[in-house]
C-alpha cells in the first residue's frame, strides 16, 4: 500500500528529525518516501527508499533527485522547473512509472506518486515510489508463458486472437487484405501410437520450424491445440499469393520427414478465409474458415479449400444449434450443476460454482464446451445468461431457506452478457426478486470480457461491486495482460486456470506461474482460487503456498442441485462462510 499522505506534514527540517511518530510511520512503509525541496533537492529519505535505491540517506541530503530518477523529460521533470505549478493538482502524477537508478547504476522501474505539501511557507514534495521490478518480471514471465505453445514455441491461441485483430486492423487502414488458414494434419493420432509421444512431439516441433520458414516475417504461425495449427497472412494485395503459399504449406507438411530415426508421413488439410471478402470479424472468420477445411477434410486425401459459395451448406448445423439453444429455453431444458469449492485450510464448503448443463432432445446431456461457444456468437446468450443468473440465485437462496449454512454461488459471465446495456440493471432485478443477498453472488468473469469496451465494462462491474456483488478473475492465466487488467478492477478474486494446476506437482514452469500468481494476488489483497485440482499432492503443493481456495474433482464433480445438498449436508457442521 502506498503511505498516506497527510496535508498537515509536519516540518521536515529540524521538526523532521525529532517527529518519533512521523518517522515511525514513513520507516515503516515498504515503500520509498522521498522528501524533496521544490527545486528537486532531496531533504530525506526513508528506509525503505534507501533499501530500494541502495544510498544511505546522509549521502543523499541536498543531492538533486535526477540521482535517483534521472528521467529528463515528461511530468516528473517538469515538477521543478519554474512556471506553472502542476502541483497544485491533487491529482497530479498519481501512479505513473519511470525508471529509476540504483547506486550500482542498475535502472529498474518504479512506480511514482507524488503530493505536495508545506513546511510553513516552502512547498515539500512528497514522492512515494514503488519497486516495479518483481511485478515486471512476472508480469513479462506470464506473459510469455500464456502467449506461446511451450513445445514448439509458437503462438498459441490467445497470441493468435491477437494478432488475427492486428492484422485486420492493418489490413483495413491500408486498404489491403488478409487471410487466415486453418491447417490440420492428418495420421498424427497414428505417429504418435506407432512411435510414442517423443517422435510425436518432435514431428510438431518441426514442422513448427517448416512453417515458420515458408512465411514472412509479419505473417504469424500459431499451433491452436494437438495438431492444429493456423496461419495468418497480413496485407496482401490479392488472393494469388495465398494459393502458392497454400501449395507450398501442403508440400512440405507431407513429404516424408525423418524424426529421431524413424520415417514418418502425414497428411494436411487446409481451410483458407479471406478478410474482408469472407468476413470481417474474427470470429466469424474463424468459422468460415473452418467450415472450408472440413470441406477439403471430407473431399479426402490432402488437399487445401478456399471459402467459397458452396461452404455455407453445413453451416446449416450451427444454424440449427442455435434455434435449438433458443426452444431450450421455452422447453426448459437446461439446467444447474454445482461444485463446491473449499476453503485450502479446513476444507470446508465456502462457495459452488454453477455450470450449465443442457439436456437435449436429440443429442443428449450436453456440456457447456459444446454449446456455449455457440450461443456465445449469438444473441442467445443474454436470456441464456439470464435464465442462469435467476436460477443459481433461486436455488442459493432456497438452500439458505432450508437451513444449508450460506455460501457463495459462483456464476459464469460471457462477454456477450455483459455488453447487453440491460446487464447492470438485470443483476439487481434477479438479487431483488430471488431476495439473494449480494454477497453470496459472485460473478466469475474471463479477461475476454473487457477485449471490446474496456471503459465500458470496468464501469459496469465497479457499479456490480457496489451492489455487494463479490467479482472472480477465471481463467487466470490464461489470457492477455492478465495483471495490467487487475489493477483496474474492482475484484476480489482470482481463480488459477485448471491447466495450470494440472502439472504443478511434476512440471517446473506451471508450479512457478502458481507460486507467483498466488503470490500476487496476496500483494493486491485478493484471494486466490485453484481449480481442476484432482490429488492430494495439489493439495499440499497449493496449502503450502497459501493458496486460499480449492475446487476440483478431489473434493466433488458438479453435482445437480439434489445431490450437492446432499453432499453439502455430509459435510461437517461450521459457521456460516464470509
Ligand atoms: P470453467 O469456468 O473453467 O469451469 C470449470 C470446468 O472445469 C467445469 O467444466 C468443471 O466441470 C471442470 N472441472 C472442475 N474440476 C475439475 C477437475 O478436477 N478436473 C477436471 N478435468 N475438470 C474439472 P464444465 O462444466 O464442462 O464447464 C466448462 C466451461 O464452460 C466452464 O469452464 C465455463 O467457461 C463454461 N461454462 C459453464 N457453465 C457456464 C455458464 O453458466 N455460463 C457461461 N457463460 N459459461 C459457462
Ligand atoms: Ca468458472
Ligand atoms: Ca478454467
Amino acid at each position: 500500500m502506498c503511505a498516506k499522505r497527510s496535508p498537515n506534514l509536519p516540518s521536515l527540517d529540524a521538526r523532521f528529525q525529532r517527529d518519533d511518530l512521523l518517522r515511525a510511520v514513513t520507516n515503516g512503509v515498504t515503500d520509498g518516501v522521498l522528501f524533496l525541496s521544490e527545486k528537486g533537492a532531496i531533504v530525506d529519505i526513508n528506509t525503505a527508499a534507501e533499501e530500494i535505491f541502495g544510498y544511505a540517506r546522509a549521502d543523499l541530503r541536498g543531492k538533486d533527485v535526477a540521482v535517483l530518477i534521472p528521467t529528463d523529460v515528461g511530468q516528473w521533470r517538469a515538477l521543478f522547473e519554474p512556471g506553472p505549478r502542476l502541483l497544485q493538482r491533487s491529482d497530479f502524477l498519481r501512479g505513473q512509472e519511470f525508471t529509476g537508478r540504483r547506486s550500482n547504476g542498475a535502472p529498474f522501474t518504479l512506480l511514482l506518486n507524488v503530493a505536495l505539501a508545506h513546511d510553513g511557507d516552502q512547498p515539500i514534495i512528497v514522492a512515494v515510489v514503488r519497486d516495479m521490478t518483481e511485478w515486471k518480471r512476472a508480469e513479462a514471465k506470464i506473459e510469455e508463458l500464456t502467449l506461446h505453445d511451450p513445445l514448439t514455441g509458437l503462438a498459441n491461441r490467445n497470441l493468435f486472437q491477437l494478432r488475427l485483430q492486428d492484422a485486420f486492423h492493418q489490413a483495413e487502414r491500408r486498404g489491403h487484405s488478409a487471410a487466415l488458414l486453418l491447417v490440420d494434419l492428418d495420421g498424427f493420432k497414428g505417429v504418435n501410437d506407432n512411435f510414442g509421444h517423443a517422435v510425436g512431439d518432435e514431428l510438431l516441433r518441426e514442422i513448427a520450424e517448416r512453417l515458420t520458414g515458408v512465411i514472412r516475417k509479419i505473417d504469424t504461425v500459431a499451433r491452436l491445440g494437438g495438431d492444429e495449427f493456423a496461419i495468418i497472412l497480413g496485407d496482401l494485395d490479392g488472393h494469388e499469393v495465398v494459393d502458392g503459399l497454400a501449395t507450398r504449406v501442403m508440400a512440405i507438411l507431407t513429404e516424408p520427414m525423418t524424426v529421431q530415426g524413424c520415417l514418418v508421413q502425414v497428411g494436411a488439410c487446409i481451410g483458407i478465409g479471406f478478410y474482408p471478402d469472407d468476413d470481417t470479424h474474427p470470429d466469424e472468420l474463424m468459422r468460415k474458415a473452418d467450415l472450408a477445411l472440413h470441406e477439403a477434410k471430407t473431399s479426402g486425401g490432402s488437399g487445401y479449400r478456399t471459402f467459397g459459395k458452396g461452404t455455407r451448406a453445413p453451416a446449416r448445423s450451427a444454424k440449427a444449434l442455435e434455434t435449438d439453444l433458443r426452444l431450450g429455453l421455452v422447453r426448459d431444458e437446461y439446467f444447474l450443476a454445482y461444485q463446491p469449492i473449499v476453503d485450502a485450510k479446513r476444507r470446508k464448503l465456502v462457495a459452488a460454482e454453477a455450470l450449465v448443463r443442457w439436456r437435449h432432445p436429440k443429442r443428449g446431456l450436453m456440456l457447456p464446451d459444446t454449446f456455449i461457444p455457440v450461443a456465445e456468437a449469438s444473441e442467445v446468450m443474454v436470456p441464456l445468461g439470464q435464465w442462469i443468473l435467476r436460477e443459481a440465485c433461486r436455488q442459493a437462496k432456497a438452500w439458505q431457506a432450508a437451513g444449508l449454512p450460506p455460501f457463495r454461488i459462483g456464476v459464469n459471465i460471457s462477454a456477450r452478457q455483459v455488453e447487453d446495456p440491460d446487464f447492470v440493471a438485470g443483476i439487481s432485478t434477479v438479487l431483488e426478486e430471488t431476495g439473494l443477498e449480494p454477497r453470496w453472488l459472485g460473478l466469475e468473469i474471463t479477461e475476454g470480457v473487457a477485449m471490446g469496451d474496456a471503459e465500458q465494462a470496468i464501469k459496469k462491474f465497479n457499479q456490480i461491486s457496489d451492489l455487494g456483488v463479490q467479482i472472480s478473475i477465471d481463467d487466470f492465466g490464461t489470457g492477455y495482460s492478465s495483471l495490467a487488467y487487475l489493477k483496474r478492477f474492482a475484484v476480489q478474486r482470482l481463480k488459477i486456470d485448471r491447466s495450470f494446476v494440472r502439472d504443478i506437482v511434476d512440471n517446473s514452469e506451471d508450479a512457478a506461474i502458481t507460486e507467483t500468481v498466488i503470490k500476487m494476488g496476496h500483494s493486491l489483497n485478493l484471494k486466490v482460487v485453484a481449480e481442476g485440482v484432482e490429488t492430494e499432492d495439489q493439495v499440499d503443493f497449493l496449502r503450502t503456498r497459501k493458496c486460499d481456495e480449492l475446487q476440483g474433482f478431489l473434493f466433488s464433480k458438479p453435482l445437480p442441485a439434489e445431490e450437492f445438498a446432499e453432499w453439502a449436508a455430509r459435510q461437517p457442521k461450521r459457521r456460516a462462510a464470509g
